[in-house]
């Protein structure tokens, strides 16, 4: 072992810069945080090439004296803190005196400063983390901070960055958050000559809203404000039919600050408990007030995460705002909810969630399902609320419900239509004793044009004994086992090896007018970024500007109301996976979920059968999840619990 030596200052500089600056987001997001706590007004962030090329912070905040500017680039130098007192209240974003030292010792800054009652402001430009002299100059009052050639003396952390619009979407996200989180600043944020984002800085949360996260998220929230025990909540949730395809659409803050919080989340959910689909999450932008010897800030170095000294008051100050908002929407919560399986109550398909708002759909979605009509109704046509595909979209072809007696009748498919391998039909709840059962040999007429090809040809070692809990597949093999298979994770995995062979492009429709979908600025950016591999899948997407993607093509076997969610869905796996390998396989479980029949839906006899037939020759066994597609038991099993054996 060689001798021990303390680290050179420049060393140890560098190391601890490594912690605290890990990519141009988080240079963004220091000097913008010292932005807010210089109280500036204004704040207007430069980007170019993710922050790779530049980084130009400008605030009307309160400035620098001159004497003092070397002092902001020591390490640990702070104007926020003073002893360890000022630790457990903590009321400035930044407190740790690191940041400009961090910045500055991986790249090469200049800094322009003025107080509004000096005269004059300075100028100082560091390299490497080496100051220049401090000059007089000529400044705007406030600072203005330029970062260059980030990394430059750091090869490894460079050769490590990710792409420059990954880092544009991250700073972007961050903008948005600080945006929202400081509805009084305007704040503008520029990407290579772009104006992205631009808000008011009016004091108005929901103004601050609109601007960041764009007009159809904005006009799905209900504002709230309540709290208790010295906790103060208030912002805005979606409504319960608003809900999104993944959490991305949650913002918490915690006084001020941006952060993640699993109790947050929680607290949030559960308020919506029984009152969002399965599968949705609410959407919000809440912000949570406490006094700041309450809560710690100072658990994790990227700020973002924070200790509660009283967790259960936190936890019920928001669910308990959540609940009273949404009741106060939709009426006593304890009203006749759809206990349950409330999902089934509404056509999980229809377009009518973006239509209907949280009180009809409460009054009109609980009635008990109506009597079976006399003749069939067209399948979309419900008198709850009309669910309709949107004109603007190619329609598929229209289902008809089961007839009493489990007869399906089928109108031809119409020509234009999308070709669907294996058919989905919503729910239509027929009365519980006229549960139609899939008989064993299909009646002739049941058949759907063009899906012979599926049948099994030769006759079929097994036989199905039909359908339970509209989830369940329950058949007989000749060797006397009996299976049973769950429909949507059989499908599942039919859907996704299929799309894992990828033997041939995806079927597409051509939406007749492109949907623009907004599913956050960050998540619309990682969509674009990944436009061939949504290609891939059989998106025809570009960029609408403002946050927003066109949607042109979807695949096939996608309903039209599923576009924006599953968008979003995909977005929150793009962001999670880190290698394109990994991106690509998230999307292959998103887009076969979504292509495959539902538990508790109706499922025709055609598609039970070829989904009966891949189980049987053994070619599905597990869903892509790791889950078993079917369960077998013996003759000697059956007969053991019955006691016979
Ligand atoms: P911290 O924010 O944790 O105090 P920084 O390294 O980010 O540490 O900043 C050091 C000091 O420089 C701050 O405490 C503040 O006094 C001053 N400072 C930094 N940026 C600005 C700014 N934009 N306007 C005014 N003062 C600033
Ligand atoms: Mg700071």
């Amino acid at each position: 072992m060689p001798h021990i030596q303390q680290l050179p200052p420049h060393v140890a500089d560098l190391i601890a810069a490594g912690e605290v600056v890990e990519r141009p987001a988080s240079v963004v997001k220091e000097l913008v945080e010292n932005a807010v706590d210089a109280r500036a007004s204004a704040v207007v962030v430069e980007l170019r090439r993710g922050g790779m090329g530049l980084i130009r912070v400008t605030d009307n905040g309160c400035g620098i004296a001159p004497a003092e500017l070397p002092a902001a680039f020591l390490r640990h130098a702070t104007s926020k803190l003073r002893g360890p007192e000022d630790l457990g209240r903590i009321g400035t974003l930044g407190f740790r005196g690191e940041a400009l030292a961090a910045i500055s010792a991986v790249s090469r800054v200049e800094i322009q400063t003025r107080r509004r009652a000096d005269p004059a402001g300075a100028v100082l430009r560091l390299e490497g983390g080496v100051p220049g002299e401090v000059e007089e100059a000529g400044a705007p009052e406030g600072t203005t901070i330029l970062v260059r050639d980030l990394f430059y003396n750091t090869p490894a952390r460079l050769k490590f960055m990710k792409k420059d619009s990954a880092e544009t979407a991250a700073a972007a996200g961050l903008m948005q958050h600080l945006a929202l989180s400081h509805p009084a600043i305007s704040f503008k944020f520029i990407k290579d000559g772009q104006e992205a984002l631009h808000t008011p800085g009016d004091g108005r949360l929901d103004s601050a809203v609109y601007a960041a996260l764009g007009r159809d998220f904005a006009r799905s929230l209900l504002p709230v404000n309540g709290g208790g025990d010295g906790v103060s909540v208030s912002g805005f949730i979606t409504r319960p039919l608003q809900g999104r395809g993944s959490r991305g659409m949650q913002t918490f803050f915690v006084n001020g600050r941006f952060i993640k919080s699993q109790l947050l989340t929680a607290a949030l959910e559960e308020g919506y408990r029984n009152q969002i689909m399965k599968g949705r999450f609410p959407g919000c932008v809440l912000a949570v007030t406490l006094p700041v010897t309450a809560v710690d800030v100072n658990v994790h170095p990227a700020k973002t995460q924070v200790k509660f000294a009283q967790e259960k008051a936190v936890f019920d100050a928001v669910y308990h705002t959540v609940l009273d908002a949404l009741a106060a929407e939709g009426g006593p919560v304890s009203s006749p909810a759809p206990a349950a399986e409330p999902e089934k109550t509404v056509n999980p398909r229809g377009d009518f969630f973006r239509t209907m708002d949280a009180k009809t759909y409460r009054e009109q979605g609980a009635k008990p399902a109506a009597p079976p009509p006399e003749k069939p109704l067209p399948a979309w046509n419900t008198e709850r609320g009309g669910p309709r595909l949107s004109d603007s979209v190619l329609p598929l072809p229209k289902r008809e419900p089961p007839a009493p007696g489990g007869r399906t009748a089928f109108p031809p498919l119409r020509d234009d239509a999308p070709p669907s391998v294996l058919r989905r039909e919503p729910e239509k709840a027929p009365p519980k004793e006229e549960r139609p059962f899939v008989p064993a040999i299909p009646q002739a007429g049941t058949e759907v044009p063009g899906q012979e090809a599926l049948e099994p040809q030769k006759e079929a070692p097994w036989r199905i004994a039909g359908e339970v809990l509209r989830t369940y597949i329950v058949c007989e093999s000749e060797a006397g086992e009996v299976f049973i298979i769950d429909k949507h994770a059989a499908h599942e995995r039919i859907n996704f090896d299929r799309l894992k062979a990828a033997l041939e492009p995806p079927m597409r429709q051509a939406l007749l007018t492109p949907a623009a979908v907004e599913p956050g600025r960050e998540e619309a950016a990682l969509l674009l970024e990944n436009l061939p591999l949504l290609e891939e899948f059989g998106f025809s997407c570009e960029d609408f500007g403002g946050g927003a993607v066109l949607v042109r093509e979807v695949p096939a076997d996608m309903d039209a109301a599923d576009v924006t969610s599953t968008l979003e869905e995909i977005a929150d796996k793009l962001r999670q996976g880190r290698s394109p390998a990994e991106r690509r396989e998230a999307l292959l479980h998103t887009m076969a979920c979504k292509a495959a029949i539902k538990g508790g839906w109706k499922s025709d006899p055609a598609e039970l059968r070829a989904l009966v037939a891949k189980v049987q020759s053994g070619e599905v066994r597990y869903c892509p999840h790791g889950r078993p597609v079917a369960v077998k038991l013996t003759k000697y099993e059956l007969e053991k619990m019955f006691k016979r054996a």
